[in-house]
């Protein structure tokens, strides 16, 4: 085979690379699900056998994707969080509150932990000059319900190599990301990005 054909794949060329055997997160692993028309909301519960922390989510989630960093709750085994966001007035505690604990009370994002099992049951930012000041972070595969809004993007890839994944393996799990139509972003996606930049711009007088 000529060089040509290694680069560009000739007739005897590899075949289109899959990388389905690279596992992201049980959530997206066998495709991502769209969401349901109508869909309202339901409840997230944490992994506790008995007396479990329940959430009631009383709308649909936007944004959700997964995340790579090294702060967001992930199931046994994944190297991927998935989280989405809703209106903090939506999120509320209706059994065992008291079983949970804020991870780190000056992370922007206090993410409320069940002290039993140790999943996130929900993120909240105090701060009112937060650009997403009045949005809550939740896990919806904590949910029995289907129909919430699927995973869009992937954020803080790159972070993932801080928990411990080789960095050899980037290029199959962008590439497994990709394949799942997932765009691989090293830190929020663009129109995260905007959100925030169009945010400082208005506190700092740049943009009226
Ligand atoms: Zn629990
Ligand atoms: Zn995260």
């Amino acid at each position: 085979m000529g060089l040509l054909d290694k680069l560009f794949g000739g007739e005897d060329g590899p075949a289109a690379q899959s990388y389905s055997h690279v596992r992201i997160h049980p959530s997206v692993d066998n495709g991502v699900t769209p969401a349901t028309p109508g869909f309202s909301g339901g409840t997230l519960s944490c992994k506790c056998s008995s007396n479990p922390v329940v959430v009631a989510v009383s709308a649909q989630t936007a944004h959700n994707h997964v995340c790579g960093c090294t702060k967001c709750w992930k199931p046994e085994g994944a190297i991927f969080a998935q989280i989405a966001v809703v209106g903090r007035d939506q999120v509320e505690v209706t059994e065992n509150a008291d079983k949970l604990e804020i991870v780190d009370a000056s992370a922007a994002i206090q993410r409320h932990a069940c002290k039993g099992c140790g999943v996130h049951m929900y993120g909240r930012i105090e701060n009112t000059g937060h650009p997403f000041h009045g949005l809550d972070f939740v896990h919806t595969e904590l949910s029995s319900q289907s129909g919430w809004s699927p995973a869009e993007f992937a954020a803080f890839v790159s972070s993932i190599i801080e928990s411990g994944v080789d960095p050899s393996r980037m290029d199959e799990i962008r590439g497994r990301l990709r394949e799942l139509g997932l765009e691989p972003y090293d830190c929020l996606s663009p129109p995260l990005m905007d959100v925030i930049a169009t945010h400082v711009a208005k506190q700092s007088g740049a943009l009226k």
